[in-house]
């Protein structure tokens, strides 16, 4: 897997992360989580148009509750917020995307994906295998990110978030639980 992360228009090419997740001091806030079935699932994300302390608590909010329920993205409307933010951790550090959008993709992979709204459930879904996405930071700043397999995966499930879309309409087969897998 190969993630890498640029400033739009840049020339430095140096990885770096977007987001320092040290509020270790402040307490942990989780949100509830939307679960299938609930119509905020199924809505439209409007954009996000300034970063307000509000927007920011939200966020910082979003990536507690995914570390908590050990989850790889969450995305606003899981939540119950309308607003297009999503928030993703495949493993090296976490990403926070404000009005993503993908802007080439290429390849494909298939395999299990799970959702945090869709609780102890896998399906089989077909995706891009390369995904480069530009989005907003924290501070409203563009940036640009490409990232392969589990990452463009999380891009592609997290974002369709946004436009109300969720993953286990694309599945190719049936769900099956966790423990039939392993
Ligand atoms: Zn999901």
């Amino acid at each position: 897997m190969c993630i890498m992360v640029y400033e739009n228009g840049g020339e430095d090419m140096e990885p770096r992360l977007r987001f320092s997740y040290l509020n270790q001091e402040e307490e942990m806030a989780i949100r509830q989580l939307r679960f299938e079935g609930d119509p905020i699932l199924n809505k439209i994300c409007r954009n996000v148009t300034e970063m307000t302390p509000r927007i920011k608590e939200l966020i910082e909010d979003m990536l507690d509750t995914m570390y908590e329920a050990n989850g790889v993205g969450l995305a606003a409307p899981q939540v119950g917020v309308l607003r297009r933010i999503c928030v993703i951790d495949v493993g090296e550090g976490p990403y926070v995307f404000i009005n993503p959008k993908i802007i080439e993709s290429s390849g494909e992979q298939t395999g299990d994906e799970g959702c945090l709204s869709v609780p102890g459930l896998f399906g089989c879904v077909t995706r891009p295998d390369y995904v480069k996405a530009e989005a907003l930071d924290m501070d409203m700043k563009p940036f640009t990110v490409e990232g392969t397999g589990l990452f463009a995966r999380a891009m592609c499930h997290e974002f369709d978030h946004l436009d109300g879309k969720l993953y286990v309409d694309m599945v190719e087969g049936d769900l099956h639980r966790a423990d039939v897998e392993e």
